[in-house]
């Protein structure tokens, strides 16, 4: 038998400035995901289940990016995209540009087990997600008062999200640089200054007792982005992977993920440098990843759990069967 092992992410690169309230409460949703997904490995889950399920919890909560809580585009729309891979087989289900879909990785699963197609988007995912009979729910559902608020600072800012703040061709890089933003007090949430959340994408990778891996990845994409834009998160061997030796999720600038196909990386420096699943995360992130930031979270078949960042922070968490479990957010 092999030993389980799991691993969740809840989006890299957190705003320095983030109050303790604010890392308690997602540092508490990443333990209630990370133990629903322990019970279910214990319970003898198979990996893509318990990936799918994890990811389904941390959608239908709003602290993060993902489903209810997406980002928003520039139009202050939701387009959501999601993706699943099961390792040994190498299976996989992808969609993107979901409006209306409540939990996107599970039509993300849908894809995968019963279409004959890998990665269906916009309107043809939306009238599958209809055929299947996914549960439906308006565009607004998805959009937090919060999410309004940053959409409204990003704009201001000329910026494509909040936390890396990318500047916007034709911006003024020094407003749009990084700390140079003074959070707009006007604008608050619990008491909180809007401006200083980061809402981020999550992930969740798993090892079963089988040895199987299984990967899943799920965002609202980048805050202010254009609509129509595809980020890294549904593209297999870029946000998600998984083979027979491990699964990974990544997180981060979605441009640079994919120019760095970053999720595929880890595996083939596994599979051809024979490097161990840490050291081939340490050398990915480090050697293929440009100036992008990014990280990810990782597992491979013989129960190693791994993560590495290069942004200022990654909300994640792991578990092992040897009793191993860690929620954190800073190096
Ligand atoms: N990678 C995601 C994207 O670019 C964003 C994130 O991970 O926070 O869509």
């Amino acid at each position: 038998m092999a030993k389980w092992a799991i691993a969740i992410h809840g989006g890299a690169g957190v705003d320095p400035n983030l109050p303790e309230q604010r890392q308690e409460e997602a540092k508490r949703l990443l333990s209630r995901c990370l133990q629903i997904g322990v019970d279910a490995l214990k319970a003898n889950k198979t990996a893509v289940d318990v990936v799918e399920l994890v990811v389904r919890q941390l959608e239908s909560d709003p602290m993060f990016n993902s489903g209810r809580g997406s980002a928003l585009t520039a139009k202050g729309t939701v387009e959501m995209e999601a993706s699943i891979m099961d390792g040994r087989k190498r299976r996989c289900g992808a969609v993107s540009g979901l409006t209306t879909v409540k939990n996107p990785v599970s039509l993300a699963r849908l894809v995968m087990d019963r279409s004959p197609h890998s990665y269906l988007a916009f309107d043809g995912a939306e009238e599958f997600a209809r055929e299947q009979g996914v549960e439906i729910v308006d565009n607004s559902y998805f959009i937090t008062e919060e999410n309004i608020g940053m959409l409204k600072l990003a704009k201001e800012a000329n910026t494509i999200l909040f936390d890396y703040r990318i500047p916007l061709p034709g911006a003024d890089t020094c407003s749009a640089s990084v700390g140079s933003l003074v959070p707009d007090t006007s604008l608050q949430m619990n008491g909180l200054p809007i401006s200083i959340y980061s809402p981020e994408t999550v992930g969740c990778v798993v090892v079963d007792s089988t040895g199987n891996c299984a990967a899943a990845t799920s965002t609202g994409g980048l805050m202010n982005k254009k609509s129509g834009r595809i980020g890294d998160s549904p593209l297999i061997g870029s946000g998600t992977y998984a083979c027979e030796l491990c699964a990974i999720s990544c997180t981060g600038e979605g441009e640079a993920i994919i120019r760095s196909t970053l999720a595929r990386d880890v595996a083939a420096v596994m599979e051809y440098k024979g490097l161990n699943l840490q050291k081939a995360v340490d050398f990915v992130v480090k050697e293929r990843l440009d100036e992008g930031q990014a990280g990810l979270i990782a597992v491979s078949r013989n129960g190693e759990v791994a993560c590495k960042f290069n942004s200022n922070g990654m909300f994640r968490g792991c578990a092992t069967e040897d009793g191993y479990m860690e929620v954190a957010i800073w190096e």
